[in-house]
């Protein structure tokens, strides 16, 4: 295996404003030492609840959202310190397709126009080799090339986000970062859509990130699992092991919340106690404790170190 990219101790901070004056008084640790290695070819899932730092970790990773620290190794480059213009050469590589692709379309131009868009930007081709291209990437994305003589409105939830899939790929990405890419569409379209990604995962090589709010999404595509809360990493493992036996409770509350059909692999449900903390003052120690149904003394005093509890299972939490 060939690792693609390499994100280290990534910390993505945002200050708390408060007052006329609008001083700093604290800050938003979004995203909190966040590490974790993707190879070549690779599916992986961020999961956690809204404000766990998912969406952040992707933004931040193609610095559509400055890193406070922390490496972003691709290519033996680390692009938490590239110069713009020497991101953009980048950019085109890491691509990201967003929840709502109907807020990421300009509903004023047609298809076409979006989908040759990104190639002007980066002087790709010719403008007969675009439109060549776009017709090809629609088509490869379930669509009608058709469609490039109509508006983003003229189309449903699940044709836009293939649209949203094709502009992504115009540029030959290597990495795709899904940021919930089916959590706006019924679940009949979800599975159609997730059957779209692993198809063009491999006629076109890509690797995924694939973020969610839903362990039951990302379960079947993909290969490992990373889980977050509150901008901090929980528990990471190869997928069938962290269903098997989730070590981490939080994960274990998660999983628990998912109705299962095959009954040998019955749960019981467990109700987290508490509502997420506020992300501005999070728990001290481990910030799972106000609602952990684990929680033991040194939970309130220690944070619990990332540690490797089996082979490739990695977690965070004072039980292993
Ligand atoms: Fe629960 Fe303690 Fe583990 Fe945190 S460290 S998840 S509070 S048992
Ligand atoms: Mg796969």
């Amino acid at each position: 295996t060939e690792a693609l990219l390499q994100v280290k101790n990534l910390k993505k901070y945002f200050p708390i404003k408060k007052g006329i004056l609008q001083q700093t008084v604290g800050h938003v640790k979004a995203v909190d030492n966040v590490s974790f290695t993707v190879n070549k070819g690779e599916t992986i899932g961020i999961v956690g609840e809204s404000g766990c730092g998912k969406s952040t970790t992707g933004k931040t990773i193609l610095r559509l959202l400055e890193p406070t620290d922390g490496e972003i190794i691709y290519k033996n480059e680390n692009l938490a310190s590239l110069s713009a213009s020497k991101l953009k050469e980048y950019r085109k590589e890491m691509q990201i397709v967003f929840q709502d692709p109907f807020s990421s379309l300009n509903p004023r131009y047609r298809i076409g126009r979006i989908l040759e868009r990104p190639m002007e930007i980066h002087n790709l081709y010719t403008k007969k080799e675009r439109k060549q291209k776009v017709a090809e990437i629609l088509q490869k994305c379930g669509m009608d090339p058709s469609a490039v003589n109509k508006f983003p409105h003229e189309f449903s939830g699940g044709q836009r986000q293939r649209i949203g899939i094709a502009r992504a790929l115009t540029l030959n990405p290597n990495l795709l970062i899904l940021d919930e890419p089916v959590s706006a569409l019924d679940v009949s379209i979800q599975s159609q859509i997730i059957n779209l990604l692993e198809d063009l995962q491999d006629e076109m090589d890509l690797t995924y990130l694939f973020i969610s709010h839903d362990l039951s999404v990302v379960r079947h595509i993909s290969d490992r699992i990373l889980v977050m809360y509150l901008g901090q990493m929980f528990e990471m493992s190869e997928t069938m092991a962290l269903f098997k036996e989730p070590l981490h409770p939080y994960t274990r509350a998660l999983l628990s919340a998912i109705p299962v059909h095959n009954p040998t692999e019955k749960r019981e449900r467990i109700v987290l106690k508490g509502d997420l903390p506020s992300p501005s003052n999070p728990p001290g120690g481990c910030v799972f404790h106000t609602r952990c149904p684990s929680a033991m003394d040194i939970c309130k005093q220690v944070k619990p170190d990332w540690k490797q509890a089996k082979d490739g299972h990695f977690v965070a939490c004072h039980l292993y």
